[in-house]
This record gives structure tokens, C-alpha cells and sequence, in this order.
């Protein structure tokens, strides 16, 4: 469904974005892997990705803090592929403490890597996307996008930002072929979660396996993990042609939570 498309997935060396660049790529998509993490691994994901799909399948070591960077990863994409049709704004990262004891530092990097990277990723692909007239945004945002916990405020606030800017846009260009949609995964077991997972257990005492049952997964009513597949798989429908009348639009995949 994909086929002659091209597609940039920020975060992609990991969990739910390299799901989504390895549906896409499997779809026929070419892809522009980008995140961090071991260089040798991350060739070898590449490597292995551009093999099974048979598509070409590139990486970008842009840092999502730095807008230059990110500019030059739409850019780069763009040169190498002829175009960026869709654009998954996918990295992001966590941190957990009360609001009084927040460091500004971790609230600026999550302000910067979960949202302004959206609008620096944006602001270079729309062009691009206006000329072509088609465009497909994914915003990944997440239930803490549309509720709250406690401890979280910056990936809250992030979270809800980027639910924001994808309304923003999504009426902004809507009449040049351009969508822009966000998806609310609940809690998807992924190395982000994983260290949530671990701080838990180690402050009740409880082994992980509870900790992810009884308190990471208290708020998801069918209590059990979303997996990165099944974000994956929405990702995939929003680029497709069937969704080229969705704009403006968050989709929960949270079993349940958000319905609370
Ligand atoms: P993950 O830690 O597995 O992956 C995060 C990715 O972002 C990695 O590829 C990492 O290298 C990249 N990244 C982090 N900082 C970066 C930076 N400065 N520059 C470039 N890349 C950077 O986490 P995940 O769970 O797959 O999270 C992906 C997205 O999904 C995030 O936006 C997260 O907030 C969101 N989300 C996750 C969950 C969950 O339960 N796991 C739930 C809702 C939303």
C-alpha cells in the first residue's frame, strides 16, 4: 500500500518506531530510520530491515534537541529519496518525579524531544509535501496526551502539546493534500516503560512482573500491554490512501483507559 512513498520515522532504533518503520518498509515504503543507539547495531537493523523489505532503508543520527539537525534529516531524506510523503514524529523520552523536585533540565529535553522536534520535523517537510500536494503526518503522542498521572508533568504537558500542534496543522494545510493525525498508545512495553517497570519494583519491593501488572498497569482496564504492532498497524492505515479524509484526529489504543 506504500509502494513509491517515502517515509522519515523519528526514534526508529527502538520499540514503537521501529515498528512503524518496519510495517511501513515492509509496505513498500523507503524508509529513514533515525535515532540513537550503537552504531554498529543500528547498521545491522538497517541492513536487515533493507533485506526483508527489499526497499531502501537509510539512517540519520539527527538528535531530536537540535533543531539544525533535525532540518537536515527531512532534507537529507528528501535528496536521497525524491520526497518525504509521510513523516512519523515518534522520538521521545520520560522522566518521573514530583513537579517540585522536576529537574529543568529533563523538563527542557522532553519539551524539546517529544514535541518542538515535531515542529522543526514538520516545518521542513511541509514544503515538500505542499508541492507534491500529499503529505501524511503521524504525530505518536499518547493517552497522556488526552488524561494525566502524577510525576509526569513534562511528558504530559509534551504530550498534549503535540495532540495540539497536530490540530493546528492538520487545519493549516488541509486544502494542499497534507493530513496530520495523532495516535494515544496506553502503555506498550518498550524500553521506555521497561525502566518505569524496574524503578516500581525496586520502591514497592515487588517483583517486576507485579509491578507492571498491579501498578504500570492499573489505569489500562483490560490490563495487558498494547504492543508496538498493534501501533504499528494504525500507523500504517493513517498513511494509506483509505485514511485521506482523517485530519485533525487522535486515536486512543490504550484498552480501555482513556474511557474511564
Ligand atoms: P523507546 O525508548 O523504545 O524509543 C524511543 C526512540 O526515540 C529511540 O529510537 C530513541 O533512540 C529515540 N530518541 C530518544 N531521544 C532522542 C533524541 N534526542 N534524538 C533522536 N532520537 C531520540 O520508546 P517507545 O516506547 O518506543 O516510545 C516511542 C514514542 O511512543 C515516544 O514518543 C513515547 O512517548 C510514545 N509512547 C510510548 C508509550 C509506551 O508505553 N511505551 C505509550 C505512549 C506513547
Amino acid at each position: 500500500p506504500l509502494k513509491d512513498r517515502a517515509a522519515v520515522v523519528t526514534g526508529s532504533t527502538s520499540g514503537i518506531g521501529l515498528a512503524i518503520a518496519t510495517l511501513y518498509a515492509r509496505a513498500g515504503a523507503k524508509v529513514m530510520l533515525n535515532g540513537l543507539g550503537d552504531a554498529a547495531a543500528i547498521e545491522q537493523t538497517r541492513a536487515a530491515l533493507e533485506k526483508a523489505a527489499g526497499v531502501e532503508v537509510r539512517y540519520h543520527g539527527a538528535n531530536m534537541m537540535k533543531p539544525a539537525e533535525i532540518a537536515d534529516l527531512v532534507a537529507t531524506a528528501e535528496a536521497a529519496f525524491g520526497s518525504v510523503d509521510i513523516l512519523v514524529n515518534n522520538a521521545g523520552i520520560q522522566h518521573v518525579a514530583p513537579v517540585e523536585d522536576f529537574p529543568a533540565d529533563k523538563w527542557d529535553a522532553i519539551i524539546a524531544i517529544n514535541l518542538s522536534s515535531a515542529f522543526h520535523a514538520t516545518k521542513a517537510a511541509l514544503p515538500g509535501m505542499k508541492k507534491r500536494r500529499f503529505g501524511r503526518i503521524v504525530n505518536i503522542a499518547s493517552a497522556h496526551g488526552l488524561v494525566a498521572s502524577p510525576n509526569k508533568s513534562a511528558y504530559i504537558a509534551s504530550k498534549h502539546g503535540l495532540i495540539g500542534f497536530t490540530k493546528a496543522v492538520a487545519v493549516e494545510v488541509a486544502e494542499h493534500g497534507v493530513r496530520a493525525n495523532a495516535i494515544c498508545p496506553g502503555f506498550v512495553h518498550t524500553p521506555l516503560v521497561q525502566k518505569q517497570i524496574e524503578d516500581r519494583a525496586r520502591e514497592a519491593g515487588i517483583s517486576e512482573e507485579r509491578a507492571a501488572k498491579e501498578i504500570i498497569l492499573a489505569p489500562q482496564p483490560t490490563k495487558e500491554f498494547v504492543t508496538v504492532e498493534q501501533i504499528a498497524a494504525m500507523a500504517l492505515y493513517l498513511a494509506s490512501d483509505a485514511a485521506a479524509q482523517i485530519n485533525g484526529a487522535s486515536f486512543s489504543i490504550d484498552g480501555g483507559w482513556t474511557a474511564r
